[in-house]
C-alpha cells in the first residue's frame, strides 16, 4: 500500500481517531465517520468525474462485477435476456456469467484478435434486441491490452445499451472521465493502485433508473444496493490512494514505461522471446513474454525464491491450466505453454528490473542448455 493510504487508514481503527458505526448518526462519532465516508465517496467521484451519487462502495472489482452483471441483468424486465462479453476477461466476470447461463440467460463471449484486441465490428454483430449489458474490460489484467472503451460506449450508447466496465487494471494507471464516456457501470479496486485488499466500488450511472437488484439485502446502506456496515477505514484508505494515483498518473505511467524499456532491453540479449500482446495497445505496467523451448512452470521454479512472476493472473495460480487469455487470443504451443507475467509499479525500481532481467536471462539460458543436452 501506498505509505499515504496506510496513514489515512489508520486512525479510522483506534479510539484516538474515528472507530464509529457510520451508520450511527445519532451520536457525533458516528456522524464524523459518516462524513469521513461521504469525502471519500467525493475523492472517488473527483478522481473519476462523475457525481459521489454515483458511487457504491463494495469489497473489491469481483463484488462489483457480479453486483453489475447479475444485478443488471435479473432487474432488467425483457423476459428472454442476452450479455455480451468477452472470452479474454476476468475470472469474476466469466464466473458469473457462466453462473447466468445456468439460469436461462444467453452469453456471448467474443473473442479478440491475436494482438488482443477486439474488433469494433464484432461486438456490432453480437448485439440482439434481447442483449440487456455488454461487459469489457478497459485493461487487461494478463496481457495489460487496451480496449477502446471509448468508442464502444459511443456505439453502445447509440443503441441504449447498458455497458459495464471492468476498470480494475486502469483506474488510477489510466486517465478515466466519466463525464465524458457514456458508461452505465464500471468497477474498480483499491489493492490495484496501492490502496487496501479487500475493497473497491461500482459506479453506477442513473442509479434510480438503473434497474440494479442488490447481491445482498439487509441494513440499506449504499441505497439498499450494497448492504453492510461501510469499513470506513477501507474506505478511507482507497480514497487515499486513488487521489494519490490520480495526482500521480503521468509520472507514474512514465517511470512504468522506463521500467518496461529497461526489461526490453534486458531480455534482447535472448533469442526466441515473445511478447504476447499488442504491445502499441498496451500499458506500461503489464508485460507478458513467452522464450522458445521453456515452459513456464520450469521458469518460475528456477526464479520462485527471487521473482514474484505468474502464469496468467494471481487469482489463478495453482490451477496448472493455460491461460484462458492467451487462448482467447489463438496463442498456441510452446508460446501458450511458455508464457509468464509480469507487472510494476510507482515502487519498482531500475534496480529490481535489471536484476529479474539478468535472472530471467540466466534461467532461460539454463533452462535451453538442460533441454538440448
Ligand atoms: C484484480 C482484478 C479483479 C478482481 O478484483 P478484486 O478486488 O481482487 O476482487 C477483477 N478484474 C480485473 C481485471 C482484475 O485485475
Amino acid at each position: 500500500m501506498a505509505p499515504e493510504a496506510v496513514n489515512a487508514l489508520l486512525p479510522y481503527l483506534t479510539d484516538s481517531g474515528t472507530f464509529a458505526n457510520a451508520a450511527s448518526g445519532q451520536h457525533l462519532y458516528g456522524q464524523n465517520a459518516a462524513a469521513a465516508v461521504e469525502n471519500a465517496r467525493s475523492a472517488m467521484a473527483h478522481g473519476l468525474q462523475c457525481n459521489p451519487k454515483d458511487i457504491l462502495f463494495t469489497s473489491g472489482a469481483t463484488e462489483s462485477n457480479n453486483l453489475a452483471i447479475s444485478g443488471i441483468t435479473s432487474g432488467h424486465p425483457n423476459r428472454s435476456k442476452h450479455i455480451v462479453t468477452s472470452a479474454y476477461e476476468h475470472k469474476s466476470v466469466l464466473d458469473c456469467c457462466r453462473h447466468l447461463e445456468s439460469q436461462g440467460i444467453k452469453v456471448t463471449y467474443l473473442r479478440p484478435d491475436n494482438a488482443g484486441v477486439l474488433a469494433l465490428d464484432s461486438i456490432l454483430n453480437a448485439l440482439t434486441d434481447e442483449t440487456v449489458l455488454v461487459s469489457l474490460m478497459h485493461v487487461n489484467n494478463e496481457t495489460g491490452v487496451m480496449q477502446d472503451i471509448g468508442r464502444i460506449a459511443d456505439i453502445l450508447e447509440a443503441k441504449g445499451i447498458p455497458f459495464h466496465v471492468d476498470a480494475a487494471q486502469s483506474a488510477g494507471k489510466v486517465p478515466i472521465d466519466l463525464s465524458a464516456l457514456p458508461i452505465s457501470l464500471l468497477s474498480l479496486s483499491a489493492h490495484k493502485f496501492h490502496g487496501p485488499k479487500g475493497m473497491g466500488c461500482l459506479y453506477v450511472r442513473n442509479r434510480k433508473q438503473a434497474g440494479l437488484t442488490p447481491l445482498l439485502y439487509g441494513g440499506g446502506q449504499e441505497y439498499g444496493l450494497r448492504p453492510g456496515t461501510l469499513p470506513t477505514h477501507q474506505i478511507t484508505g482507497m480514497a487515499a490512494a486513488f487521489t494519490l494515483a490520480c495526482e500521480r498518473l503521468a509520472t507514474d505511467t512514465e517511470h512504468c514505461r522506463q521500467l518496461r524499456q529497461t526489461l526490453r532491453t534486458a531480455l534482447d540479449k535472448l533469442d526466441g522471446v515473445y511478447w504476447n500482446g499488442s504491445q502499441q495497445a498496451a500499458v506500461p505496467h503489464i508485460v507478458n513474454i513467452s522464450f522458445a523451448g521453456v515452459s513456464a512452470d520450469a521458469l518460475l521454479i528456477a526464479l520462485r525464491d527471487s521473482i514474484a512472476m505468474s502464469t496468467g493472473s494471481a487469482c489463478n495460480s495453482g490451477t496448472i491450466e493455460p491461460s484462458h487469455v492467451l487462448r482467447a487470443m489463438g496463442i498456441k504451443g510452446d508460446r501458450l505453454y511458455g508464457a509468464v507475467r509480469l507487472s510494476f509499479g510507482r515502487y519498482t525500481t531500475t534496480t529490481d528490473i535489471g536484476q529479474a532481467g539478468l535472472a530471467i536471462c540466466e534461467a532461460v539460458s539454463r533452462l535451453r542448455k538442460l533441454a538440448a543436452e
